[in-house]
């Protein structure tokens, strides 16, 4: 099977700038790609909020994200991730099968994004980008004194009808049920808002307009009765959700409730040597500049990852002999019989590797180390030794046993 260095899911904003930080660090890099590169930005008109660019259309942004991560010499694979799975033995664990074959990675950056769901109404599509809108930070600036629709009534539709009504005239609040599903504190702020108008069980039929929006067809429910509001944008938000149906037989990697992938700081997964980044994760504010800075660390993490794989590979698996002290690096003790470990050896001229078990369990489950801190002795990539240990006698006794290693 192919194997890569890093593959990379999904090349919008964040993959794409993974690809440029893990190429500019010399890792060999491929990207998959089920659409057009460039991400859910190629879907706007405008762009007003990416530093650096004043204005730029979405279709722009994205392609100038493409062209930089191919002049660093990124490698594209049009095709579609539909299943992953891992194995925490082996370098090269993680297989993505796509709908061009399979292919085994060192590591791998989920940079999938999330897919906004339409509200179904006639004139959504066509007016899309021309007065309808999914996001409100990204487009509210261009309706001061104007006024709006929001169809929605979750958290998300609530929230953002407040944030839209610092510039909009009036901002109706269309909801299809008889009370709004957002959490009650972001409701009762919402109302007392002179700004915001709540339209109870009503669907919105039809966005009209020639050439932007102009106006909403709101029906009633209960009574089936329509009536037409004068607004020019209409913003809709009935759900998100993110694209990790690839991930549907990958219990491993954890998500929360809706399905978005939790991380560290460093954009690592639960599982590891597999980061997420960009909009699929669970985040606070899912933009461009969000994105990119996920998919920068996202890289630098995996670089790391590799580099201390490598490494570790290089020490413990290729000589004759080695010495490893396994530890757990969120325990105070084992770190501090690491430290004297340290200074005695190079006191002593003795190698000895202090493997941090709790961030390398790949390498900790393929040896089968058991009670942590242990010393293990490895002969031409087996382990020949294990006993755990709990002090710096302890350690020496273990390699007094064979003699020291120089
Ligand atoms: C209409 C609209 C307007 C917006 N306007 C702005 C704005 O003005 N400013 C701003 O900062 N942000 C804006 N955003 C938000 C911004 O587009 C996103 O935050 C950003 O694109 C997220 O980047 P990403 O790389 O995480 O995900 P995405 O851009 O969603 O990219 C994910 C990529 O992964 C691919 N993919 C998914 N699943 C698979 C698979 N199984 N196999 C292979 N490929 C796969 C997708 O095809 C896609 O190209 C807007 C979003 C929308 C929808």
């Amino acid at each position: 099977m192919e194997n890569r260095q890093i593959v990379i899911i999904g090349a919008g904003p964040a993959g794409l700038t993974a690809a440029i930080y893990a190429r500019r660090a010399g890792m060999d890099v491929l990207l998959l790609e089920r659409g057009v590169s460039g991400g859910q930005i190629n879907s706007t008109a405008e762009v007003e909020n990416y530093p650096g660019f004043k204005v730029s259309s979405g279709l722009g942004l994205g392609q100038a994200f493409r062209e930089h991560a191919e002049r660093f010499g990124a490698e594209f694979r049009d095709c579609s991730a539909e299943s992953v799975s891992f194995s925490v033995f082996e370098q090269g664990d993680k297989i993505i099968r796509t709908d061009r074959g399979g292919i085994s990675a060192d590591a791998l950056i989920i940079c999938s994004g999330s897919t906004f769901k339409r509200a179904g109404c006639k004139g959504e599509m066509e007016l899309a980008g021309h007065g309808v809108s999914y996001c409100a930070v990204c487009d509210g600036v261009f309706y001061e004194g104007a006024p709006v629709a929001v169809i929605g009534g979750g958290n998300a539709a609530v929230e953002e009808a407040e944030y839209l009504a610092k510039f909009a005239s009036k901002v109706y609040l269309i909801h299809r049920g008889e009370e709004f599903r957002a959490q009650r504190v972001l409701v009762e702020r919402a109302l007392c808002n002179p700004r915001i108008e709540p339209v109870m069980g009503c669907v919105v039929d039809e966005i009209e307009g020639k050439d932007m929006v102009e106006r909403v067809v709101v029906r009633g429910l209960r009574s089936g009765e329509t009536r037409t509001v004068s607004v020019e944008g209409v913003f809709v938000f009935v759900g998100t959700a993110p694209n990790v149906d690839f991930l549907k037989d990958s219990e491993d990697i954890r998500m929360d409730g809706p399905g978005w992938i939790v991380t560290d700081g460093k954009m690592e997964t639960s599982v590891e040597g597999v980061f997420a980044a960009g909009d699929v994760r669970d985040k606070f504010l899912r933009q461009v500049v969000t994105a990119a800075g996920d998919g920068a660390t996202a890289a630098m993490a995996a670089y790391e990852y590799l580099s201390n794989q490598y490494y570790l590979k290089d020490r413990l698996f290729v000589p004759e002999r080695a010495y490893a002290l396994f530890i757990s690096g969120i325990d105070e003790s084992h770190l501090a019989l690491a430290g004297e470990t340290e200074d005695w050896r190079r006191g002593a001229g003795v190698s000895v590797l202090t493997v941090d078990a709790h961030r390398n369990l790949r390498i900790k489950g393929k040896l089968g180390i058991g009670e942590l801190p242990a010393m293990v002795e490895m002969s031409c990539g087996k382990k020949a030794r294990e006993t755990a240990v709990s002090s710096l006698d302890d350690v020496k006794n273990f390699i007094g046993a064979r003699g020291p290693l120089h």
